[in-house]
């Protein structure tokens, strides 16, 4: 099988059988041009700094390398290895829910933590494990504080939409969860635009980052 970019499949970039059968089972046919520069990069380890919209199949371009990633780390049910940090509620829900199908084959948790829901619950999910965590920085933030939630296992982190998260008013909040995670980490930074702010984020959190650039579709 040819491995050239327009005949690249979801097996050809290199994701695990069980990634490619839930895809597969989800109707995606090909990979999406975001997709098929992302997943190969992502799988060998590399930071990547990504211009992408949304609508482009931005968030299983990262959920999958994610899923892979940690798969092949088979990390314990209680730490959480895997971090995606996101804008609002709406997006953690809708991202963690991506995921969760994604995940059907690889028996690796995702929980979604966001503001306005009951601390209690997200508590006792925390001490149930969550190997993925979607989460808004605020909420993400206050589980660290009050030590639900650690960050010493981390093998990935996502910050996904970084110029929404920015508007909102989560650039301090981003450093704090960002220096409560291992140096060796992997991470990947996705956004709609490339302002100097984000880019000075770039510059502090990520190791010599892959550049991709997807137009609106
Ligand atoms: P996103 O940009 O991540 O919000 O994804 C936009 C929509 O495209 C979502 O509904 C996905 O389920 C869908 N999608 C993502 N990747 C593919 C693909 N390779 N083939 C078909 N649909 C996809």
């Amino acid at each position: 099988m040819s491995s050239t970019p327009d005949a690249a499949t979801f097996p050809t970039l290199g994701l695990r059988p069980e990634l490619a059968e839930a895809v597969a089972a989800l109707g995606y046919e090909e990979p999406t041009p975001v997709q098929r520069e992302t997943i190969p990069l992502l799988l060998e380890g590399r930071d990547l700094l990504g211009q992408a919209a949304t609508g482009t199949g931005k968030t299983a371009a990262f959920a999958l390398p994610m899923l892979h990633r940690l798969a092949e780390a088979r990390p314990r049910a209680r730490q959480t290895c895997g971090l995606v940090l996101v804008p609002t509620r709406e997006l953690a829900m809708q991202v963690a829910e991506a995921m969760h199908k994604y995940a059907k084959g690889s028996g690796l948790s995702v929980l979604p933590l966001y503001g306005g829901a009951p601390m209690h619950q997200q508590i006792r999910a925390l001490e149930r494990g969550a190997q993925i965590v979607v989460a808004t920085p605020g909420r993400a933030l206050d589980h660290m504080r009050r030590g639900t939630l650690s960050l010493e296992p981390l093998i990935m982190l996502v910050l996904d939409e970084a110029d929404e998260m920015l508007d909102m008013g989560f650039a301090d909040d981003l450093d704090e969860i960002l220096k409560a995670t291992p140096a060796g980490r992997q991470t990947a930074l996705f956004s709609a635009t490339m302002p100097p702010r984000i880019l000075a984020i770039a510059e502090r959190h990520l190791q010599s980052p892959a550049r991709i650039t997807i137009a609106r579709e």
